[in-house]
């Protein structure tokens, strides 16, 4: 009989989102009038921009005639979109990437899931807890995260604990911890909401060069950076030979739907003697047939000077959502992390109640979703994350409620 693959099923169910649902259901059932608001998942709501819409109306027309045609493109992405952003955006942060070191997916998630086919299934992997549970399932289903422990967390991963105390920036492993091969960043933060500063990733990098690990940079929501700290990996010196950077245009521009992403690989990065980006390209040309003319088209549309002027005011918009979150939890007495550089908010859940029970209170008594901080691992126990990406008026609604509420019970 043909046997599964076993790390598939020792892989829980993904249980987060499917119990908030499902106590949301709960709730509206039992509760049909109420109007529940959601700032639980992190999903943009508004359109795409007119630059992005017109550059796909466009590709469609150059599909309709046989001299514009498009069939299968090259598998690293097309030229034009790979030499937007390596002038349009590398470019304009000072960072100098070949276009040939930039590799067009659809979306960052499948290149981040996918990263690992082309290391050791013994590799050490390191992540931070709480983290975006993409790093660590798609590290179970390779085989490479061991034995799942009572408190959730697997045998084999080394985790690095972000907590008030280190400001939601991880510290280097200890001295008795294994050195970790792959390590797994992403700032500004998904749930935290938390950024590195310069010296906060050197100290990162340097660890990766004396260790020769390499450094997954998950760079999904550098648009939303406002403080003076590293938009891009390669900032930092010396990054070039031990980082890979993914990008995604789905928070940057609204890309959900759409599905747009790329991966910066260095020239210089090796493993083993063998240059990174040959194996991915090897990976890719196999199992990748490249992202749509359509969506390339639309992609290099973001980084024209219309494009970015207008994506900058939809940033803004949700930045506006944030400041209000923020502003709002803080004045009913909460801690409050985040929010600054990211879409996300991340808050103390006051009187040590749990963060679900937080999340069935605020339901409860607000009509107010988010999502339980330990959803994210143990160490979010405790936090509760509310996102930006809700529409300004639903935003204020929920402040308003929220606001109301602490004002009650206190
Ligand atoms: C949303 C998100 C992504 C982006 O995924 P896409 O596949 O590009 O939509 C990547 N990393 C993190 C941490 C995210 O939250």
């Amino acid at each position: 009989m043909i046997q599964p693959n076993h790390h598939f099923i020792e892989l829980p169910g993904s249980y987060l989102f499917s119990e908030i649902s499902k106590r949301v259901a709960h709730y509206k059932q039992n509760n049909p009038s109420a109007s529940v608001i959601s700032l639980g998942i992190g999903d943009v709501t508004q359109p795409l921009i007119p630059s992005v819409i017109e550059a796909l109306h466009s590709a469609v027309d150059d599909q309709a005639n046989q001299e514009t045609f498009h069939g299968y493109g090259p598998e690293r992405g097309y030229a034009f979109l790979r030499e937007t952003i390596a002038t349009r955006y590398y470019g304009a942060l000072d960072i100098p990437i070949d276009p040939e070191e930039i590799f067009i997916g659809d979306g960052a998630k499948s290149d981040i899931g996918n990263i690992g086919d082309i290391f050791s299934s013994e590799a050490r992997v390191a992540v931070c807890d709480p983290v975006y549970p993409v790093y660590v399932d798609t590290n179970v289903m390779a085989g490479r995260a061991g034995r799942q422990r009572v408190n959730g967390l697997w045998d084999r991963i080394v985790y690095l604990t972000c907590t008030e105390e280190n400001n939601f920036c991880p510290d280097l492993p200890d001295d008795e911890s294994p050195v970790p091969d792959l390590i797994y960043l992403c700032f500004p933060n998904n749930p935290t909401g938390a950024v590195l500063s310069y010296e906060g990733l050197k100290k990162w990098v340097d660890y990766a060069r004396e260790n020769h690990s390499i450094i997954l940079f998950d760079a999904a929501y550098e648009v939303f950076i406002t403080d003076p700290v590293p938009h891009s990996i390669y900032e930092i010196e010396g990054a070039r030979s031990c980082a890979i950077e993914f990008y995604s245009f789905s928070k940057r521009a609204g890309f959900t739907g759409l599905r747009l992403g790329f991966t910066v690989i260095p020239k210089e990065l090796e493993t083993a003697g063998i240059p990174v980006a040959q194996l991915w390209n090897r990976r890719q040309t196999t199992k990748f047939n490249g992202a749509s003319y359509l969506t390339q088209r639309a992609g290099a549309a973001v980084f024209s000077e219309q494009g970015q002027a207008e994506m900058r005011q939809v940033i803004q918009y949700y930045q506006m959502n944030a400041r209000l979150i923020r502003d709002g939890l803080r004045a009913s007495g909460l801690q409050v992390y985040g929010g600054q550089n990211a879409p996300y908010i991340w808050l103390k859940v006051p009187d040590d109640r749990s963060s679900w029970e937080f999340f069935d209170w605020l339901l409860d008594r607000a009509q107010v979703v988010g999502t339980p901080g330990s959803g994210f691992g143990p160490s979010g126990e405790g936090y509760f994350r509310l996102t930006a990406f809700g529409s300004f008026e639903q935003t204020v609604q929920a402040m308003e409620r929220i606001q109301a509420l602490f004002q009650s019970s206190h």
